[in-house]
């Protein structure tokens, strides 16, 4: 038997008789649209400036400019996590916790 359990409140989760959600987040370094610029108007500097920026988003952990990852989740979790994919602070709202 299959045993999963939710990568955010680590309930296990038994596949057989409880839905799974995997979530898949791929992260990408947007630098496209400047590429596609005009790369004359852009001084020594400044290239040296972006890539100065690309190596630091490297060292923070995007693996070659790109990243990603896979979650399982339990129901509750996921629909926890769709309704604010980016953790935002939802201070105020009023959710009560059990
Ligand atoms: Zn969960």
């Amino acid at each position: 038997m299959i045993h999963y359990s939710c990568d955010r409140c680590n309930k296990s989760i038994n596949a057989r008789e409880e839905i799974r959600y995997v979530v898949r987040i791929e992260v990408q370094l947007a630098v496209g649209e400047r590429e596609n610029g005009e790369l004359d108007d852009v001084s020594l500097e400044e290239l040296e400036q972006m890539l100065g920026e690309f190596e630091d988003s490297v060292d923070e952990g995007l693996d070659e400019a790109a990243s990603e990852k896979t979650f399982d989740l339990c129901s509750r979790c996921y629909s926890e996590y769709i309704d604010n994919p980016l953790a935002i602070e939802t201070m105020g709202i009023g959710f009560s916790k059990n």
